[in-house]
């Protein structure tokens, strides 16, 4: 079916997990194997559990200096190329006769940037999309909730927006900053009229640590006060026995993209490492064995074959994992 956009039709999806007990994911992609993998992993659940017309959620950045996917989307490397070409890939993967066809698709633009993104937002075509994360979380509060504000009176009508009402930390930079307030989180979703919100919960981007501590008293305090309205980024670095408890905790959407990234690597470079001779050959192997960087099990009788040297066969390691990644999320919280 087509892309689910109007915002009565993605609220409507909303309520009806948040009457299910489920917590919307939303999975980022910066390149179609991801954007395929997250909807495999969907069709395969909603066939396996007998809801083929499962909901999910596909994301991307656009300007967002920290990870602008839309720009990764293409080997331009031009945002507005990156976008299209992301929004013509879902369009064809939910048209009829594509096995994703029965999905409810819906497409969230993230950490739209009040400034790096003007362009997009001057621009009507913003309806278009199913909902939107409107950051403008870098500016002090009195600005940032401003400029919310006059964004959501814009565009409220025709799609759901997400706000950032503080900045969310990154793992590599070192910076802290501060934790949401339960009485800041209400003052922001009643001053700008945003549907979700993004709180500062302890959790962090791009988190590869496990020194992060997720506050789910801190998203119980604001759920006492907002209702289920929390929307949890920094998600790849909470343990599993919290992510379990997030709509208890009144979080009704979380924004994922590291951990689809960061655990399929390892298993790309096991594959690769498995398959040495026949992805570079025995001749580098044994190069490469003698000047110490492979080890004395890495196979290097072999002969160089297509079979393992293709991009083709390095995205379907990563579709493969990344599928399976997806699934897991789901099953976790598509309960
Ligand atoms: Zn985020």
């Amino acid at each position: 079916m087509p892309l689910i956009t109007g915002r009565d039709h993605v609220q409507d999806i909303y309520t009806e997990a948040a009457e299910r007990h489920w917590v919307l994911p939303a999975f980022n992609a910066e390149n179609l194997t991801s954007t395929e993998a997250i909807l495999a992993a969907a069709h395969e659940f909603g066939q396996r559990s007998g809801q083929p017309d499962l909901p999910i959620i596909v994301g991307i950045t656009r300007a967002y200096a920290h990870r602008p996917q839309a720009v990764f989307y293409t080997h331009t490397r031009n945002a507005r190329v990156g976008l299209d070409l992301f929004m013509a890939d879902l369009r064809v993967l939910t048209q009829p006769g594509s096995p994703f066809a029965d999905l409810r698709v819906m497409v969230h633009l993230d950490h739209i940037q009040w400034d790096d993104d003007r362009d997009l937002l001057a621009n009507d075509d913003v309806g278009n999309y199913s909902s939107i994360m409107y950051d403008a979380s870098a500016l002090p509060l009195e600005d940032n909730i401003r400029r919310t504000r006059a964004f959501v009176e814009r565009y409220r009508e025709r799609l759901l927006i997400e706000g950032a009402c503080d900045e969310i930390g990154e793992s590599s930079r070192g910076v802290s900053v501060a934790l949401a307030t339960p009485e800041m989180a209400e003052r922001y979703f009643k001053e700008t009229g945003v549907d979700i919100i993004v709180p500062n919960l302890g959790t962090e981007h791009r988190a590869g640590a496990a020194a992060l501590t997720y506050r789910d008293d801190l998203a119980r305090a604001i759920h006492d006060r907002i209702g289920p309205r929390i929307c949890l980024h920094g998600s790849s670095s909470v343990p599993p026995d919290q992510l379990d408890r997030l709509f208890a905790d009144g979080v009704c959407k979380v924004n994922l993209w590291t951990a689809l990234e960061r655990d399929s690597t390892p298993v790309l470079f096991e594959e690769l490492l498995r398959h040495a001779d026949g992805a570079v050959g025995p001749k580098q192997v044994a190069a490469w064995k003698a000047s110490g960087w492979l080890g004395h099990q890495v196979p290097g009788q072999g002969a160089l074959s297509l079979d393992y040297c293709t991009t083709t066969y390095r995205q379907q390691v990563v579709f493969n994992v990344m599928k399976q990644i997806v699934g897991a999320f789901l099953q976790r919280w598509y309960r």
